[in-house]
């Protein structure tokens, strides 16, 4: 996410030494000027970084430690805006009602369903509501979002007055006991007065806990202009930053989050329902500093990673007894953690390797595919036990699932010693072996991940 400005943070920080002075901390200074101006970090919030860095460095001591607590602190504090953070609960009513606002094509609708979905891994129940009635495809777009994340969705297609529909969604949510309603408003391919008179006459009429803003990353600097319009036009109380995958540099997220006098929530990183986190400064600012965000991978995983489950597969890996329908459920699993990415980027030192990884697609890998057409065709048994697949049930396999027998044969095998190795690996000193196993497999043409 910003393993661009990572790097070159890491190439200031050794311009300075243990020990030094004014001319190197001159010298470290110039360096971050030129990797945030170079990352799309507006000049004012530029900066205002420089000017605080240089002083807590020189309060502490010109020193590589000062100079990176002061880098630190600095960025936390350009990060932080005061007001809620992520998403908060209404504490009014047991509905939380939030209006999503933003530009035709920002990705608010994608936006909404991505919300919808972060909270329903969260057990919450949450309806979304189209009330986008400008853009001819924005309520199928939302049904259908609905559908693939089994959210309901309240609509009206013989309803045009988009205050109506949002106060019929209000009270089906709050009759139905939903814990969060989102309405999906209208957009414009520019602020204009219909709209915002529109967006005033729903707020008015439904009184929401937020209002939402979505910016586009890749309008640059023109998306901390119009949050900051939104902003002074209908008040908004969040701002979310969709497809920052798109934008390799960065520094909009930390202009926008400065600059708008609102609170960055959510930032969007992809096109799938999982791509987005929530923007919490003092993590983010431990990424952009290359130390990974443990905290935020932790809670990423525990809403959505079923402890009793997870028990259950180490206990069968140990047995090995690990089986084609564990393999599915893993790998569902993983996708519902988000891109590879996103995970990586996550991991302390990982940073560097996911900007590498690009936007590899495990769920639709050719390998996977491959994988999923022969599970698909086996019989429950053989899933349960894939032992007691026979040379004549590999035949009939193969026909089934579209594969050549020797393609079978390989993923089965492939299978076997992956169960193999990942029980190895859960035994006492299983390192060792696997080490040996590694070795002993390279020229097989590959394997699949073993999910753990
Ligand atoms: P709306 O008009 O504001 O409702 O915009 P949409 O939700 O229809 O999104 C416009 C386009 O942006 C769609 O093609 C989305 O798939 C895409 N999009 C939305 N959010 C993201 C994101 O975070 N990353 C990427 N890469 N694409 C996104």
């Amino acid at each position: 996410m910003f393993e661009g400005l990572t790097s070159s943070f890491k190439n200031v920080v050794s311009k300075i030494r243990y020990k030094d002075d004014e001319k190197a901390l001159k010298r470290a200074i110039v360096e971050l000027k030129k990797s945030l101006l170079k990352a799309d970090v507006h000049h004012k919030t530029t900066k205002e970084l420089l000017t605080q860095v240089e002083l807590q460095t020189k309060q502490n001591g010109i020193g590589q430690d000062s100079f990176l607590k002061a880098l630190q602190n600095t960025l936390t504090d350009v990060l932080t805006t005061s007001g809620n953070q992520a998403f908060v609960y209404s504490n009014k009513s047991p509905l939380t009602t939030i209006l999503m606002t933003g530009l035709q094509g920002s990705g608010k609708t994608t936006t909404t369903g991505k919300l919808a979905s972060y909270l329903k891994t969260r057990n919450k129940k949450v309806l979304v509501a189209a009330a986008d009635l400008q853009r001819l495809a924005a309520v199928e777009q939302l049904k259908q979002v609905g559908a693939s994340i089994e959210v309901d969705v309240y609509y009206d297609e013989n309803e045009k007055d988009p205050v109506k529909i949002a106060l019929a969604a209000k009270k089906k949510a709050s009759e139905e006991l939903y814990d969060v309603l989102f309405i999906d408003t209208a957009g414009r391919l520019a602020i204009d007065e219909t709209l915002m008179n529109e967006l005033k006459e729903v707020k008015d009429a439904v009184e929401p806990d937020e209002i939402f803003y979505v910016a586009d990353s890749l309008t640059g600097h023109d998306a901390t202009k119009t949050a900051a319009s939104f902003k002074e036009k209908i008040g908004i109380d969040g701002v979310i930053l969709s497809k920052f995958d798109g934008d390799t540099k960065g520094g909009v997220a930390i202009s926008l989050a400065h600059q708008v006098g609102t609170p960055l929530r959510f930032i969007g990183i992809g096109e799938k329902m999982p791509d987005i986190e929530p923007f919490i400064p003092d993590r983010i600012v431990s990424r952009l500093m290359g130390a990974g965000d443990v905290e935020g991978l932790a809670e990423k995983a525990s809403a959505i990673i079923d402890e009793k489950k997870a028990k259950e597969v180490t206990r069968k890996i140990k047995k090995g007894e690990f089986n084609f329908n564990d393999f599915l459920e893993q790998l569902d699993m993983m996708k519902k953690l988000g891109s590879m990415k996103s995970i990586m980027g996550m991991i302390p030192g990982m940073g560097n390797m996911a900007n590498q990884l690009k936007d590899m697609d495990l769920e639709n890998s050719g390998e996977i595919v491959r994988i999923k057409a022969l599970i698909s065709s086996m019989t429950p048994k053989e899933k349960e036990t894939p032992s007691i697949i026979n040379l004549s049930r590999k035949r009939r396999l193969a026909k089934g699932a579209g594969l050549s027998e020797v393609q079978v044969n390989k993923i089965l095998k492939q299978f076997k010693n992956a169960a193999k190795m990942a029980k190895k690996m859960a035994s006492k000193g299983g390192m060792k072996d696997m080490q040996r196993m590694m070795s002993q497999m390279q020229g097989q043409g590959g394997m699949p991940q073993m999910p753990r």
